[in-house]
């Protein structure tokens, strides 16, 4: 909400007075002097006229979790245990998963309260990339590689994935790195080259990789660099 409209939805001041007061450099967000009443504060931000609080500004929550195989990227679930069981309850009611991995799947899964850092780090046309330790039913096929860099057609959503590279580690064990995110995608990528993926492990999104001192089911607050990488 833009910094004006905050000052002046206080019963106690005017629109008149606001401008007054934005441009007398008494209006402070997170501490800092702001003149510009068209400045966009979110709802984690502070908002103080002098020394009083006019929004005290909502906690924000950025985590990173090892997710361990058989829990759901899901809030609840009837069947399955869900990632947020692994999570403090007072956390819980706050949190959303940003970019949800199979119920197979381990690896980097992060969750917070903020929306739009989430978006930045997950819409597929950010196109920021996402590595994944792929294990393979089948031996790779020599053209693997070329068809996933040419980007393989999705019939459904009509559209060709981005090129994705691929790194052979051994016969059934790649990295590979996309750069959307759809709805199982590595599964339906080497499906498509007539292989199957029996195990699947995501090691980075963006600039945001998994923790080697996580251990699976464990997570972490992000760091204030990690935090401001993304976005
Ligand atoms: N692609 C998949 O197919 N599954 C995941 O869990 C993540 C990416």
């Amino acid at each position: 909400m833009k910094l004006s409209r905050i000052l002046s939805n206080q019963n106690r001041i005017s629109r008149r007075q606001a401008n007054l007061l934005l441009a007398s450099g008494r209006v402070q967000v997170d501490g800092k002097a702001v003149r510009d009443g068209a400045y966009e504060v979110s709802r984690f931000q502070q908002v103080c006229v002098d020394q009083t609080v006019v929004q005290a500004g909502e906690p924000a929550y950025y985590l990173m979790m090892h997710k361990p195989a058989g829990y759901l990227s899901a809030t609840s679930d009837q069947q399955h245990p869900t990632v947020m069981e692994l999570v403090a309850p007072d956390l819980r009611p706050h949190l959303h998963i940003g970019g949800r991995l199979d119920r197979a799947s381990t690896g980097l899964l992060i969750l917070s309260n903020d929306g739009s850092w989430s978006r930045a780090l997950t819409a597929p046309e950010n196109k920021l990339p996402k590595t994944y330790r792929v294990t393979t039913a089948y031996p790779l096929s020599p053209d693997t590689a070329d068809r996933f860099s040419e980007g393989i057609w999705f019939e459904y959503e009509q559209l060709r994935t981005s090129p994705a590279q691929l790194e052979q580690i051994s016969a059934t064990e790649v990295r590979l790195t996309i750069y959307e995110g759809r709805y199982h995608q590595v599964k339906r990528m080497f499906h498509a080259v007539g292989n199957r993926v029996t195990g699947l492990h995501r090691e980075a999104m963006g600039p945001l990789t998994l923790d080697a001192r996580l251990e699976p089911g464990h997570y972490r607050p992000l760091s204030e660099t990690e935090i401001r990488t993304v976005g």
